[in-house]
């Protein structure tokens, strides 16, 4: 059965009436028959049935054994941080996620977790900075803003090889293209904001697990820690993904087309898109994802933030916000925005140079986009004419 379908058949209609959409229960007790005696529902920071379909959904999608649904992605990142204990060590990639950085810096080294930050678009990198205190790889593939590729089965091996967990935070593929835990990762997590809601309506988070023993471990956190999604923005989550498979399909070959227009343009000097041949590791994204994502970056042959600037409060149909992954395009300025606590030098070994933008390519017409974009940059190049003249 092809997954669209897929999806859409294994929502439960609900026994109770017969409901085709998933009902909202919006409680928080469930009346026991006598004590300890339920429906398998106690109180809902433990289980809520609409929540419980969202997570049985998820799991099913990454082909995992368990999934759980939090309040926000960094939510889902900080019950996997917990599996760890002081003195563990972590190898994550070095163009993680901020927020992902943040928790990992500022709040975990505190505890005594430390993380190494490398490069993990070559495998070796991750081999050669495993010691015997190494109990997790983080990695994210495609990466933000500038989506770096790294080859998941090959660092899978690696992880195995030394007993060391693999998480994926799959937000930019999202399970449609990517399925991590097929390509021997233990963990996946997401951040649902992003294409799994794919509406730009909540703040959501997913974790699933590769066995039920980590399932466990992880819905132990879940409990402990409270950080649950509400049954109202489960059930938004549930709708998103009712559409997933056919969204993630239409922002690729939008994202796809904008890409190869944007090579054309005289005053972009690289343009960042997985399906692109001249992308670095096309290859590899080529053999793990099926579709190559929504998000395009690229950067000016002058390094100008004004020119940018410009540029990003030029367009119409793209909208200046951050976030990414909704039906409707954004674009953003990294270095203003995103990445702006990321020191100046930092940021440009990242690749977030000042006049980096990144598009998150929506599903409005694909030509209409590449218009609008033309006349933003078409714009821009005619001030930058105008200030060159004047200092001739
Ligand atoms: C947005 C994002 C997160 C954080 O998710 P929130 O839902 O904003 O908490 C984590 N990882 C990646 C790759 C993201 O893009």
């Amino acid at each position: 059965m092809k997954e669209q379908t897929n999806i859409l058949n294994s929502l439960p209609i609900d026994p109770l009436t017969g409901s085709i959409s998933v009902p909202i229960y919006q409680t928080s007790t469930f009346v026991q028959e006598a004590p300890g005696v339920n429906k398998g529902f106690d109180y809902s920071r433990s289980n809520n049935p609409t929540r419980k379909v969202l997570e049985d959904t998820i799991a099913r999608l990454e082909n995992g054994t368990n999934g759980y649904a939090f309040a926000s992605g960094l939510a889902a990142i900080d019950s996997v941080i917990k599996l760890l204990s002081a003195g563990d060590e972590v190898i994550a990639v070095d163009d993680i996620y901020g927020g992902a950085y943040r928790l990992f810096t500022h709040i975990y080294q505190k505890f005594g977790i430390s993380v190494k930050y490398v490069d993990t678009t070559n495998a070796q990198n991750v081999a050669d900075a495993i010691t015997d205190k190494t109990k997790l790889i983080w990695i994210e593939s495609p990466t933000n803003p500038t989506l770096k590729i790294s080859d998941i089965a090959a660092i899978s091996k690696i992880a195995k090889a030394n007993n060391v967990l693999l998480c994926v935070d799959n937000t930019f593929a999202s399970p449609v293209s990517q399925k991590p835990i097929e390509l021997g990762a233990d963990i996946v997590v997401h951040s649902a904001t992003k294409y799994i809601s794919g509406h730009s309506d909540l703040i959501a988070g997913l974790v699933v697990t590769a066995t039920q023993e980590l399932g466990d471990k992880i819905k132990f956190v879940q409990n402990a820690s409270g950080a649950i999604l509400a049954p109202f923005d489960s059930w938004l989550v549930i709708r998103g993904i009712e559409t997933l498979s056919l969204r993630i399909k239409a922002h690729a070959e939008n994202a796809q087309k904008v890409a190869e227009y944007l090579q054309s343009e005289k005053l972009i000097k690289n343009v960042y898109y997985p399906g692109l041949p001249t992308h670095h590791n096309h290859e590899v994204a080529k053999k793990q994802q099926k579709y190559f994502g929504g998000v395009v970056t690229f950067d000016l042959v002058i390094d100008d933030k004004k020119l940018a600037t410009k540029i990003v409060t030029g367009t119409k149909l793209f909208k200046l916000a951050e976030s990414l992954g909704g039906v409707k395009s954004l674009l953003c300025l990294p270095c203003e925005m995103t990445h702006k606590s990321t020191p100046a030098e930092k940021r440009y070994e990242a690749g977030v140079t000042d006049s980096l933008i990144r598009l998150s390519v929506g599903l409005e017409d694909a030509d209409d986009l590449i218009d609008d974009l033309k006349q933003a940059l078409a714009a821009a190049v005619a001030i930058t004419n105008e200030k060159e003249a004047a200092t001739v």
